[in-house]
């Protein structure tokens, strides 16, 4: 039967749908995934890419890694769900692990990055006033300018991002922003003896993978411990061997007062994050004042687990120190007028571009992408490459490759 519609190709479709019925808060690039394992996904169509985004290093383990899916399967068929009014055979083995895999005396665990960013804020002002005397209701915390904590209307009251934060007011008080990396800034923001935390990234994912000077953390976390501030590092991004280490923290052995993980302590297979602290911190927060539905549920419990096992059973701290050495090697050494910086720790980096003839980090991406390997421009001007941490050092030197190639095309 002969017919005049004209087929939509299924990415095209699937694109349509969600521009159709989903709300317009992201930007994609325009690829449609439909399977993933490893380094590797596919899209509708069939056709095969590196992710260099790691849902912004979530899946520091690899697509869909058999050991976190079998954990996750065998849990959700024994016991999914039972919300904290009960204790589960789960929560308290998962605890007691994550608290020995950091070094903490506690966890509190949540699901999304934001809603750990918001429960560290919750604790360090409950310490503030409980612990350090701070007068009620005048409790601050120092944040950095250009961080990234999450979308919720406490943290965007923190951040200096307009996307972020316009027509989304009235905004939380209590918050005194300084620029990022410095020290003077944090010295004297210290003074006010209301301070509570100093809430800052280790390295600045979102805004581009700004890396701070070597010693700014150790100082940061001396001149808070001299002022009786919590230094409380978000590690959502940067945590669980991204940079190089288990944490970003411990490229200068700074131990922070409060550690907020996410993304990759679930290896990308659910929403699991966790706050942890020590005893004197974490017991400032009582029965009933803190808690979520799912958080600590019996699935994450198994999912982390595994997950942090894979993280150390597999070297992937290690891997991606050996690993990015040689990424950023590679690409300092192109020779193209249109890198005017590569920077980053581990296999966490980025590439700031030089734009032009309206040819922008966006076009340098789509062509990636033409060519198999899908990244996410930030900011306009700057290309995140953070692949999954289990990549082979030969996969890497394909993906070099490709950027390579990319980047002289457009010279
Ligand atoms: N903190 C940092 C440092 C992040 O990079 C992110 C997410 N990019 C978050 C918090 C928020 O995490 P989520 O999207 O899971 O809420």
């Amino acid at each position: 039967m002969e017919t005049t519609m004209i087929e939509k190709n299924p990415s095209q479709a699937a694109m349509e749908l969600e521009d159709c019925y989903g709300a317009h808060n992201y930007h994609p690039i325009p690829v449609v995934l439909s399977k993933g394992e490893g380094v590797y996904v596919w899209d509708v169509e069939g056709k095969k890419y590196y992710d260099f985004l790691s849902a912004y290093s979530a899946v520091n383990q690899g697509h869909c890694h058999p050991k976190i899916v079998a954990a996750m399967e065998a849990q959700m068929k024994t016991l999914a769900l039972t919300s904290r009014a009960f204790y589960t055979d789960t929560l308290g083995e998962y605890e007691k692990y994550a608290a020995e895999y950091f070094g903490f005396d506690k966890v509190l665990p949540m699901n999304t990055g934001a809603e750990a960013v918001e429960t560290a804020l919750k604790l360090a002002r409950k310490w503030g006033y409980k612990k350090k005397g701070i007068p009620d209701e005048q409790a601050k915390i120092i944040i950095c300018e250009n961080n990234f904590h999450g979308r919720t209307i406490t943290i965007i009251s923190a951040s200096n991002d307009p996307d972020a934060r316009n027509d989304f007011g009235p905004y939380t008080p209590g918050f005194v922003s300084i620029p990022y990396n410095d020290i003077d800034a944090l010295a004297a923001a210290l003074k006010d003896e209301n301070v509570c935390a100093f809430l800052v990234e280790p390295i600045q994912g979102e805004a581009g993978v700004f890396v701070p000077d070597d010693g700014y953390l150790p100082k940061a976390q001396e001149l808070c411990k001299s002022a009786n501030v919590l230094f409380i590092a978000d590690e959502v991004q940067t945590g669980i061997a991204r940079t190089g280490r288990l944490l970003a923290c411990d490229h200068e052995n700074v131990k922070p007062d409060v550690l907020i993980l996410g993304k990759a302590i679930s290896g990308g297979m659910y929403p699991v994050s966790a706050v942890l602290a020590n005893d004197d911190i974490m017991l400032c927060i009582k029965p009933g004042e803190h808690g979520s539905t799912y958080g600590g549920n019996p699935v994450a419990c198994k999912v982390a687990i595994a997950a942090l096992e894979v993280v150390k059973e597999e070297s992937l701290a290690e891997k991606a120190e050996y690993l990015g050495k040689i990424l950023r090697d590679e690409l300092s050494n192109i020779e193209s007028d249109r890198i005017k910086l590569v920077r980053g720790k581990g296999l966490l980096n980025a590439i700031v571009i030089k734009e032009e003839e309206n040819k922008t980090a966006w076009d340098m991406c789509l062509a990636m992408k033409d060519k198999g390997l899908l990244a996410k421009p930030t900011h306009g001007d700057i290309i995140r490459f953070a692949p999954p941490l289990v990549i082979t050092e030969e996969q890497l030197q394909e993906c070099i490759g490709i950027i390579r190639e990319t980047i002289l095309s457009f010279d």
